[in-house]
């Protein structure tokens, strides 16, 4: 970290500005903004800096800059056209450990002005150590128009409020939770529509009401691995749960978007590796709830195809927990997608069918003729272990030997590795590249165009291609 980023008390705090030029006015605009005491050093002043000497908002001596100019003051800015006195300045108030800036020369500087989002009170402030001061702007501008504009008024709101809610909540988690239905709740609106009084209001009837201690269950899935294919409301949920219950599936950068005092509980390891009995993990969910907390309860893919999602809530349903579920893009959409596999397609399938390779308990077999059947798409989950098996089932029921297939391992993650072949080399491909889980295994006249859309990764005929992780 080349700076620290800080946040300075400047009301009536002396700050000393050399220059009164057009460069020194955005400066002095932004210190006065600070409530900073200004005291400007030139030898000629735009008429705004005379116009605030008459308002009182700034001192102003008509001198060339000396170095005793500087004592007294706990910043310093240098902002005149001419190097030499910029040089000068900057010495002088570093030799008495002043910090100073000297505008648009970052080696004389020993703070540095951040590009500023202003949600007073709430402010965000980016740089990029002057190296890329366009990019850091246009990152302002990004931020700029996702966040609200009554960001403001509701921090101020909430504020005044603190003192109040730390009498009447003990304990910080009891607090966080307070915090957390205010800003989910109708209140939120209530400020955005300008209607500030009836915010009030209600804040004070929610702080008056009993607070609940009942947990939650947010069942949320995370994708096949991309961290950017997680939906906003994943990564809101992720953000707020007390604790995460996630399996081997959830991606490593998918885990470090957690709220970061958030506890972590893993409850599944890899395929054969011993894992946490959905019965425990069923138990877990529910006593984590009943003691208050917010389980976020993280899947790979989508948590009610082959996620055992289902079992999972139903379980919570006696002891009248609430929960919400957050669909995830499950395996077979991200990694058809990042392999360059259309699942369906107007010439090749008019269907798709998602199958598990896990047999049944009962040993019942799938229905091998219809998942044969020409013109549709099959996915197989879980397949690798069977992945013999499902390629002579298939061949027995008379799909035929030469349709494409593709396995695909860490689908959409950046080790992604595809490997396509026909339907009578399947378990082929499999071994000879060692194929590892989590994999998935496609079937299809489709994959014939694998070759074409592939994008994602190493390709060939084309330069590399990865997706931009963030489009500034
Ligand atoms: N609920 C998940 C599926 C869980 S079953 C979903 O909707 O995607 C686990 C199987 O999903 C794995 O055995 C594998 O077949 C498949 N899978 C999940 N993520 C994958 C990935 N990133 N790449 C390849 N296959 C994946």
């Amino acid at each position: 970290m080349q700076y620290l980023p800080i946040f300075a008390q400047l009301k009536n705090r002396p700050v000393l500005l050399v220059g009164a030029g057009h460069v020194a006015l955005r400066k002095a605009g932004t210190l006065l903004k600070a409530g900073a005491r200004l005291t400007v050093v030139a030898t000629y002043f735009a008429d705004e800096f005379i116009e605030w000497q008459q308002q009182g908002k700034a001192t102003l001596i008509e001198s060339r800059f000396e170095a005793h100019h500087i004592d007294g003051h706990v910043l310093v800015v240098a902002a005149t056209d001419d190097d030499a006195v910029n040089q000068s300045v900057f010495e002088a108030a570093d030799v008495r450990n002043i910090l100073v800036n000297t505008v648009d020369d970052q080696p004389n500087c020993s703070f540095i002005f951040p590009a500023i989002i202003d949600r007073s009170p709430i402010l965000i402030a980016i740089s990029s150590a002057g190296t890329a001061p366009v990019l850091a702007r246009r990152l302002r501008e990004k931020l700029e128009a996702i966040l609200p504009a009554h960001l403001g008024p509701l921090a101020q709101l909430v504020g005044a409020f603190r003192d109040k809610v730390k009498q009447k909540i003990d304990g910080f988690a009891g607090r966080r939770q307070f915090w957390e239905r205010v800003f989910d709740s109708s209140i939120v609106r209530e400020v955005q529509a300008n209607r500030l009084d009836v915010a009030q209001q209600q804040l004070e009837d929610l702080l008056e009401r009993e607070i609940p201690t009942q947990g939650e269950v947010y069942l949320v899935g995370s994708g096949p691995g991309d961290p950017e294919l997680l939906t906003l409301k994943a990564l809101q949920l992720m953000q707020q749960a007390d604790v995460v219950v996630y399996d081997y599936l959830v991606s490593e950068p998918i885990l470090q978007l957690v709220r970061r005092d958030a506890e972590l509980v893993c409850v599944g390891k890899k395929a054969g590796a011993h894992s946490v009995a959905q019965e425990e993990t069923n138990n877990l969910l529910v006593s984590l709830a009943l003691s208050g907390k917010k389980v976020c309860r993280l899947k790979g893919g989508d948590p009610f195809i082959f996620g055992r999602g289902a079992e999972e809530i139903e379980v919570l349903l006696p002891h009248g927990i609430p929960f919400q579920v957050v669909p995830g893009i499950t395996a077979a959409a991200g990694c058809a997608a990042y392999a360059g596999i259309a699942l369906t397609h107007r010439d090749y399938a008019q269907a798709v069918q998602f199958v598990t390779g896990h047999c049944r308990k009962d040993g019942v077999e799938p229905d091998w003729q219809s998942l044969s059947r020409p013109n549709q798409t099959l996915v197989i989950y879980m397949g690798l272990m069977k992945v013999e098996h499902i390629q002579q089932q298939l061949l027995s029921a008379g799909r035929a030997a030469t349709i494409p297939v593709a396995v695909i391992e860490n689908g959409t993650r950046a080790d992604q590795r595809v490997f396509t072949g026909q339907l009578s080399q399947l378990a082929n491909l499999v071994a000879e590249h060692q194929v590892q889980s989590p994999a998935l295994l496609i079937i299809g006249e489709v994959v014939a165009l694998q070759q074409k859309l592939n994008w994602f990764g190493d390709r060939p005929d084309q330069q590399a291609q990865q997706p931009l992780t963030t489009r500034i």
